[in-house]
């Protein structure tokens, strides 16, 4: 039975989807300004693991994520890039696609664009004009919150304390300061579309309660997004699309922990980031992905170059068994031995650490322990039969590959094997060289290998090398 902590109930609930065998799943996308960076990453990561879950269990997911292509971050940097925002929106979304297909995220079923849901944003508004709910003042169109009387439920805020306390826009022109902006009257140089209220550009949190109504519907299973979106941004989608339909907006919520950076929140406007993309140069989608899920994705998350390091380490030994059974596989045997082997119990023990709220640390655990007893089998027994190298291989492919993305399987075994043997070897080339204080054949080597992208670290055991690709 999957349970799945819902932010709305503040509880471990069991999982029941609105329609049988079917998901229906919303995540907040990027808002398409820059690069995206790692902390972000995680959520994307995050959300792609626990949807390629749902699917191993066979549900049908449809998953759309959004893209707010046009917001003041993207107006800011169209000023000053000389460009429109729509080139600036382009260019992004390409990046993003681009960066997120690196990173093993599969494509979404949908990613609806803010700019071309227009349409579908103006008619909610005038759902909520019509029911009272929504006020215009010269062209600026506000959400009354007082006319909603959940208003505070998934972030657990009373109204009062919100409005004395929270970072909310500063308006003079609101009825209350927690009103939020539904649509923005056009500025000068701004990007507009024409509408009831006169030109203007919608709020965001108004994006994605259209957005996910029309690819979703009034009502759907679950909504995830990074804990900085609790309050406002989901608050303010629950308050619009329940106050627009009068029917439950969401079932379950779920909220990503932040990647923290010593121990401050990664974000843009803090300058504490690292972009996903410069990340990909020096680790593999695997190791990040490794990285991520050895910790619950609701928990905080410091990042760390040695904890990248570790992950990839730690790889080695899933990758070192992966490989070895692709070319078991690949050789003729006779008379091969079978050997008796509980995969299913492995696969049970995997789905049973999922089912508990995506724990995916506990599932790691699990392929770890399968990868020991395996090695173990293989150790004490000779000639073992390509069938159990293959459900070895379908049980890494189907858990470790297909839910957590940390199996590289296209990896050939041999040359990989041998770059990294090669580089050992000049390694201890070097390490001689040294002994004998021959530093210029040391240096050489070092610099020589940094020329082809090969890092070398000088620890204070041993020298460690990593490799940039480009
Ligand atoms: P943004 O482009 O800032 O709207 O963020 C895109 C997604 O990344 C949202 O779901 C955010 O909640 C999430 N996010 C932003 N910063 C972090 C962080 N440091 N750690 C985890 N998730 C984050
Ligand atoms: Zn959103």
């Amino acid at each position: 039975m999957l349970e799945i902590h819902n932010t709305l109930s503040g509880k471990k609930e069991e999982f029941k989807p609105l329609e049988e065998n079917k998901i229906k799943f919303y995540v907040c996308g990027p808002t398409v300004y820059d690069y995206f960076h790692i902390g972000n990453a995680r959520s994307f990561i995050m959300s792609d693991i626990i949807r390629k879950y749902l699917e191993l269990k066979g549900y049908e997911v449809t998953f759309v994520m959004n893209l707010t292509d046009v917001d003041d971050k993207i107006i800011k940097k169209s000023i000053q890039e000389k460009v429109t925002s729509k080139a600036v929106a382009e260019k992004y979304v390409d990046a993003f696609l681009e960066d997120i297909e690196k990173l093993k995220v599969k494509r979404a079923s949908f990613y609806p664009k803010a700019t071309e849901h227009i349409y579908e944003i103006i008619n909610l508004i005038k759902k909520l004009e019509a029911k009272g709910i929504a006020y215009n003042i010269d062209g600026n169109v506000f959400y009354d919150v007082s006319k909603f009387e959940n208003y505070g439920a998934l972030s657990k805020k009373r109204t009062e304390d919100l409005e004395s306390g929270a970072r909310i826009e500063i308006n003079e022109e609101k009825k209350n300061a927690l009103d939020f902006s539904l649509w923005k009257k056009a500025k000068e140089g701004e990007p507009f579309w024409e509408s009831p209220w006169g030109n203007g550009r919608p709020g965001w949190h108004i994006e994605c309660s259209a957005m996910s109504c029309s690819h979703l519907g009034e009502t759907f299973d679950i909504h995830a997004g990074g804990n900085d979106l609790i309050f406002p941004h989901h608050e303010n989608e629950i308050a619009q699309s329940e106050g627009a339909s009068g029917k439950k907006f969401v079932n379950y919520w779920i909220h990503f922990g932040f990647l923290n950076i010593n121990n401050e929140k990664m974000s843009k406007s803090l300058g504490n980031f690292f972009t996903a993309r410069d990340i990909l140069k020096i680790y593999s989608a695997e190791t990040i992905r490794f990285f991520f899920a050895q910790t619950h994705f609701a928990g905080p998350l410091n990042f760390s170059e040695d904890l990248l390091q570790a992950a990839a380490k730690g790889l080695e030994k899933i990758q070192n068994l992966y490989d070895r059974v692709l070319s078991e596989l690949n050789s003729e045997k006779n008379e091969a031995n079978d050997v008796e082997f509980d995969f299913q119990k492995y696969f049970d023990l995997f789905s049973q650490a999922m089912d508990d709220n995506f724990n995916t640390p506990q599932a790691a655990a699990v392929i770890f322990d399968f990868v020991k007893e395996v090695n173990r089998v293989i150790s004490q027994n000779e000639n073992i039969s390509g069938k159990f190298y293959g459900q070895v291989k379908l049980f890494l492919d189907k858990t470790a590959e297909g839910v957590l993305g940390i199996i590289n399987t296209k990896a050939s075994t041999t040359t990989r094997n041998l770059e990294n043997e090669l580089i050992e070897l000049l390694l201890n080339v070097r390490l001689e060289a040294k002994q004998q204080k021959n530093y210029a054949l040391s240096d050489k080597i070092r610099d020589d290998l940094k020329a082809l992208g090969v890092i070398l670290q000088d620890g204070k055991e041993k020298t460690t090398f990593k490799i940039v690709r480009e």
